[in-house]
């Protein structure tokens, strides 16, 4: 028996008003919930797919691009610079080739080459060098020219499973926070790990008792350093077992480690002998002690490292070592001018905005950089001698609207006179 023509009907399943939930009216056309929801499964799959099929977006660049790069941000450091921009080079080649290689066998378009049973190994980094001369500001520039996630963590703040402290895993789960809970690009990241010679095991710890800091947090850490599949608690904390996890492959994710490793100059000294002594009188500006440790730290071999409290297998798994320099006066005059973000350029950047002209004598910033090498915190220190010293004046600026010019002197560095004010009038106030 045909249906009535007055009542209204689901174009696509026929089905009338009184036999589905909701009917949607569309010009001269009809559409049930049921149909939506048939319909929009279809699409979910089918954009899932596509999805999946894109190609993970990663520019390669080369590694003297790389470098750079590296170079616009990071002063000195070229020997660590050039062996981080192939270590990357290589990494993430890898990476593509093991994306590209599952989708030409999920197209089934697989072809034989004579390297295709080739398996290219992770490298990861260990960079070892004083504090504040650039081993963090590598990493992350690294991150930001590959557009890959960025975590930093602190080795002394792990622990093994079971200890108080943080697991291993909230590594990887800053790092996945920090791509939006985007796994994939997760997986691409690079992690940079600080104070990793703090885990190292101490010689003089004989006791019987477990190494809690030590052997027990490499043998933690060296599982995610190799790759393996890690299971991250969203919310971080302490894993129990009713939590759910998300599963993070870590074989593609890049880890920098980066510590001082005071004495092991001495331990390379050791092995070595006398064998290079006499490094010539080039190294102007530098102590005999700083040129002993750099140079001791050009011929550290991972022998030295497992000497210094690692085990060999963690050692293995950072093939890549490299030693930074303890950062001179005259580079760090260059780090205060010349990098991209130079700190002389941020507070003349922010002075210009009240409409003010800051200037920094040729000698002011000699002393600048003369006091911060003195602190032994390398570069850090001078962040805190320029707020120290532009407080006053930060101050004053946004309320005195006469002030045109600012001149930062030796003497108002060395704190004898205040900074020179130029004001509208035209008069110079000390
Ligand atoms: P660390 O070696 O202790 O990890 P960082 O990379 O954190 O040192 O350096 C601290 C700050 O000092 C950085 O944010 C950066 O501004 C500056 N800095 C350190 N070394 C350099 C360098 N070689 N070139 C330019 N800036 C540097």
């Amino acid at each position: 028996m045909a249906r009535p023509t007055n009542i209204t009907l689901c174009s696509f399943c026929g089905k009338s008003h009184a036999e589905v939930k909701k009917l949607i009216a569309g010009p001269g056309v009809y559409i049930c919930d049921n149909c939506i929801t048939l319909c929009k499964s279809v699409l979910d799959k089918e954009l899932s797919t596509e999805t999946k099929k894109s190609p993970i977006k990663l520019n390669v660049p080369k590694p003297t691009e790389i470098k750079r790069i590296l170079d616009i941000h990071c002063i000195g450091q070229e020997q660590a610079k050039k062996t981080l921009a192939v270590a990357v080079h290589n990494h993430y080649k890898r990476i593509l080739q093991d994306v590209s290689g599952a989708e030409k066998e999920e197209s089934s378009e697989a072809t034989i080459d004579a390297h295709s049973d080739v398996e290219i190994e992770k490298s990861n980094i260990l960079l070892v060098g004083p504090t504040g001369s650039g081993k963090t500001l590598l990493a992350r520039t690294l991150a930001k020219i590959l557009d890959v996630p960025f975590a930093i963590a602190d080795a002394t703040t792990l622990t093994e499973a079971g200890y108080v402290g943080e697991d291993v895993e909230n590594i990887i789960l800053r790092l996945l926070q920090n791509a939006d809970y985007d796994v994939k690009r997760a997986q691409m990241g690079i992690v940079y790990i600080d104070e990793i010679d703090k885990i190292a095991r101490k010689t003089e710890n004989v006791s019987i008792t477990r190494d809690v800091s030590g052997e027990g947090v490499q043998q933690a850490l060296l599982k995610i350093l190799e790759g393996t599949v890690c299971n991250v608690p969203p919310q971080g904390g302490r894993k129990h077992p009713q939590q759910e996890y998300i599963r993070v492959d870590t074989s593609g994710i890049l880890f920098v480690c980066g510590g001082a490793f005071v004495g092991l100059e001495k331990i390379v000294h050791r092995r070595l002998g006398h064998r290079v002594m006499g490094f010539g009188a080039m190294d102007q500006g530098r102590s005999v002690a700083m040129i002993e440790r750099d140079k001791m730290l050009q011929f550290v071999e991972p022998e030295d490292l497992i000497n210094f409290g690692f085990i060999p297998e963690f050692v293995g798994r950072l093939p890549m070592l490299t030693a930074l320099e303890e950062l001179t006066e005259e580079q760090l005059v260059q780090i205060l001018t010349e990098t991209r973000n130079a700190l002389t350029k941020q507070y003349c950047k922010l002075m210009a905005m009240d409409g003010v002209d800051l200037q920094f004598t040729p000698d002011a910033l000699r002393e600048l950089a003369h006091q911060a090498l003195k602190k032994g915190t390398g570069a850090r220190a001078l962040r805190t001698l320029l707020e120290k010293l532009m407080l006053d004046v930060m101050f004053e600026i946004p309320t005195s609207e006469d002030i045109t010019g600012v001149k930062i002197t030796r003497a108002a560095v060395t704190g004898e006179t205040k900074p020179i004010i130029r004001r509208k009038a035209n008069q110079a106030a000390a």
